[in-house]
């Protein structure tokens, strides 16, 4: 392996920021993520007005470090604010996903829409068997099950990533 340049203060002047970085990058090229709670503004910061509505500024990731799956494309999450959804039993939230606020408390949502090849790469769960009413699925990373990052109702066209569940791409 070569040493990187970082020494040189010449070239570091010369090239434009960000190019260093790219360039000492890992040859891994996992993109490196940010959680939601690491920005001031939480959703302001992590959204762009598009149209009429809010849009994902940024690709979304897998939120475990050393995955970084990326889940969604920048632009094609509407940012929306509905109640939360529980998607596990309260006391088994998997360690690196923050727990859902307690419904009907209101929470930040991506809605993808209208299929799911909105999406880079996602994992769907068997439907959920509970109570009356419409089925559920949970969402999670494609490449390394963690989850439940999210879900739809079985047959619909509406998929519900947590915003505070996924991981920005720094
Ligand atoms: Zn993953």
């Amino acid at each position: 392996m070569s040493e990187p340049a970082t020494s040189s203060t010449s070239a570091s002047e010369q090239i434009p920021p960000g190019v260093m970085e790219a360039l000492l990058r890992p040859s891994t090229n996992r993109p490196s993520s940010r959680t939601l709670e690491s920005f001031s503004s939480g959703v302001t910061d992590v959204s762009m007005t598009e149209s009429d509505f809010q849009v994902n500024k940024y690709d979304l990731l897998c939120p475990r470090p050393e995955c970084g799956s990326i889940i969604l494309r920048i632009g094609v999450g509407k940012l929306v604010e509905k109640p939360s959804v529980q998607m596990e039993p309260a006391d088994r939230t998997p360690a690196l996903l923050p727990p859902m606020p307690e419904p009907p408390a209101a929470t930040h949502w991506w809605l993808v829409a209208p299929s799911p090849m909105e999406f880079e790469n996602i994992g769907f769960s068997k439907p959920l068997s509970g109570d009356a009413g419409p089925q559920m699925k949970l969402l999670s990373c494609a490449e390394c099950d963690l989850g439940p990052v999210g879900w739809s109702e079985v047959g619909g066209k509406e998929f519900w990533l947590a915003c505070s569940r996924v991981g920005y791409r720094a």
